[in-house]
């Protein structure tokens, strides 16, 4: 099963992607985790995607495909997995397509989670993340047992630099600019689903696993 998740920042796609791979046994594939690493670890591309990513921008195309590609070659993907983040851009859908059309696979399901811009502006200044696991708490919805210590691995939470309040409106308009079009391009190939973002975790969950029975 190949899952792609849409929607704006804070919407809340981590969140279900990752109850999503673990109710299905697929890996969840995050372009933003996989970045948010490589700037960890201080590779070159970790700096080149930083540049971008602090300023709200997307990380351009060329970079964005080579490291998802190279992720979805891996054993681990050959059942399926749930693509969180990517793609972003039309040109990045269509590299994918063209890679899964090669493969004389497709992707099954594209579901878009809903949310309103005033509810994203409120989760992702709640938003606490963990820059070692890739754990994503919020301090009303989701916090920490501890305050500001990851449950998982016990590192300090952080609020990213891109969630703070100046960065996130760009965020969202560069959302509705290049990504947003990605609705029609998925409903187009007849694979689009819409879930209500703004219920309970919980219950945007269940409308996801009506959408995959
Ligand atoms: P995305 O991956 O789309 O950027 P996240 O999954 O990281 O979004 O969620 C953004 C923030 O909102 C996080 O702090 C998360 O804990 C919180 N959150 C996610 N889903 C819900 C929900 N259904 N209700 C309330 N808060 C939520
Ligand atoms: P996310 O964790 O998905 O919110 O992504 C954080 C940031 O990483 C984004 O604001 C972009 O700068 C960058 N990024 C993640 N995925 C992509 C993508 N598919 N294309 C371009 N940039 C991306």
């Amino acid at each position: 099963m190949k899952i792609i998740m849409l929607g704006a920042p804070g919407a809340g796609k981590g969140t279900q992607a990752k109850m999503i791979a673990e109710e299905y046994h697929i890996p969840h594939v995050s372009t933003g985790d996989m970045f948010r690493m490589n700037i960890k670890n201080g590779t070159e591309l970790g700096m080149e995607a930083k540049e971008y990513m602090d300023q709200g921008l997307l990380v351009p195309d060329e970079l964005t495909v080579r490291i998802l590609l190279d992720r979805v070659k891996k054993e681990d993907c050959k059942d399926g997995y749930v693509l969180d983040g990517f793609p972003r851009t039309i040109p990045q859908a269509e590299v994918l397509e063209e890679a899964l059309n090669k493969l004389g696979d497709q992707i099954d399901y594209a579901i878009n989670v809903e949310v309103p811009d005033e509810n994203i502006i409120r989760r992702m200044s709640g938003r606490r993340a963990c820059l070692s696991c890739g754990a994503t708490y919020h301090i009303e919805h989701v916090p920490p047992k501890k305050e500001g210590i990851c449950d998982d691995c016990g590192e300090t939470l952080v609020l990213r630099d891109d969630d703070k309040p100046e960065t996130v409106e760009k965020r969202l308009r560069v959302y509705q600019e290049q990504t947003q079009p990605l609705i029609d391009f998925y409903a187009a190939k007849g694979v689009l689903c819409n879930v209500d973002g703004t219920q309970e975790m919980q219950d945007v969950f269940k409308a996801i696993k009506e959408i995959l029975k």
